[in-house]
């Protein structure tokens, strides 16, 4: 570990200072924003600041810990890229691609493939400068040119594929509490010992929440959370969609219909942390509400497949014939890693069940692979 991933560091520190600042001529700021400031701070955000990922990072993810997760979902992207029609030019994206793993795996597998490198245009949507010099370095013997871009709005036009792996839980979340009989902006002030709390802040209109939302007999304190940004994502999708077709596999941690609870979760060195401490030193997150997504899909015109459980995906996609085939050239060493990985990308109790993969789709194209039919 570095000293710019100290959670004392001095980044955080001068964060902190901001945040207060901030606060003291504001008033309370939204969740919201808070996670805003401490993921995306330019110079002490955490994905700006940070190299979180891997065994020596705050988390690990499913490319980090096989090899064949990227392979299957490049071969996903093939067969998607097929029912279109085989377009040409195609823009394959990825979205959030922390080291760069996930892209690299799946660029090596449809290397073996006819047609699709010769004519996919590789993008890397990505706001971290730092992650960008990693990715860079990971795809440097990728076989194909790779450009990267800040927005998903930013993508060349064209048919599209994407692929997005722990990008939607890395978007900060809105929590409203309800509180007695209405719900209210969750907030965070400076408390009487000069650190971070939670408060109540102002009412939020019912109006505005989904109609699930407004019609729950709800007990006292519960927390809803709302995920502008993924809605917006979405919305960029569903403008592509209405020029050229689109397919989007969508894999994170969350559940699949609405419920309330607190969710914000802050890991540091792969154990869980508070956070309200340490701004911009520690990892964020909060589950990815897939019913909403779906429901802000569809209400686009977008066709939504899922979720299932990534274990269920991986399965579909071929994981045990790829697991046998790459065992026969490996080392009884090799072997081990190779079987425990796959086995945590899959198993229930581990990564199989918590992690769910979502396909949205322009309306124009079959159901992509592993997920027959429409929701
Ligand atoms: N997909 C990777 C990393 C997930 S971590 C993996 O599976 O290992 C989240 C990633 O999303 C990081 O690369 C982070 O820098 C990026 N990210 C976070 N917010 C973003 C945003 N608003 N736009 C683009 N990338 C973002």
């Amino acid at each position: 570990m570095t000293p710019a991933q100290n959670s004392h560091s001095i980044e955080s520190t001068l964060l902190s200072v901001r945040l207060k600042e901030r606060i003291v001529r504001g008033g309370p700021m939204s969740v919201e924003r808070y996670m805003d400031a401490c993921l995306s701070d330019a110079t002490a955000g955490y994905y700006p600041s940070k190299q979180p990922i891997g065994a020596g990072g705050d988390f690990i993810t499913a490319p980090e810990v096989s090899q064949v997760f990227g392979e299957l979902l490049g071969l996903w992207s093939y067969a998607v890229w097929q029912s279109m029609g085989s377009p040409e030019p195609v823009i394959f994206a990825e979205l959030g691609p922390g080291r760069g793993t996930l892209m690299a795996d799946a660029l090596r597998a449809l290397q073996r493939l006819p047609g699709f490198i010769g004519c996919a245009d590789v993008v890397l949507v990505e706001t971290s400068p730092l992650l960008r010099g990693v990715q860079q370095e990971t795809l440097a013997d990728c076989g194909t040119g790779i450009s990267w871009r800040e927005r998903i709005e930013a993508l060349p036009p064209g048919p599209l594929i994407v692929i997005a792996n722990e990008f939607i839980d890395a978007l900060p979340i809105r929590q409203i509490v309800w509180r007695g009989g209405q719900w209210r902006e969750r907030c965070v002030r400076i408390g009487a010992n000069g650190g971070f709390e939670f408060c109540d802040g102002p009412v939020v209109a019912s109006e505005s929440l989904r109609r699930d939302a407004q019609l729950q007999q709800l007990p006292e304190s519960s927390i809803l959370e709302i995920r502008p940004a993924a809605n917006a994502t979405v919305a960029a999708l569903a403008d592509r969609a209405r020029q050229a077709p689109l397919a989007a596999l969508i894999v994170d941690y969350g559940h699949e219909a609405t419920e309330c609870g607190d969710t914000l979760q802050a890991v540091s060195r792969h154990k869980f942390a508070d956070p309200l401490r340490d701004p911009g030193a520690v990892d964020l997150t909060a589950h990815v509400d897939f019913g909403a997504l779906k429901d802000a899909a569809e209400a686009k015109g977008l066709r939504v497949y899922g979720p299932k459980p990534q274990g269920a995906l991986l399965l579909e996609l071929g994981l045990e014939a790829r697991l046998e085939k790459l065992c026969e050239d490996a080392t009884e060493e090799q072997r081990d890693a190779l079987v425990s990985g796959t086995t945590r990308l899959v198993d229930p109790e581990a990564m199989g069940l918590l992690f769910k993969a979502m396909a949205i789709a322009s309306p124009d194209i079959p159901p992509p692979p592993a997920f027959g039919q429409s929701a």
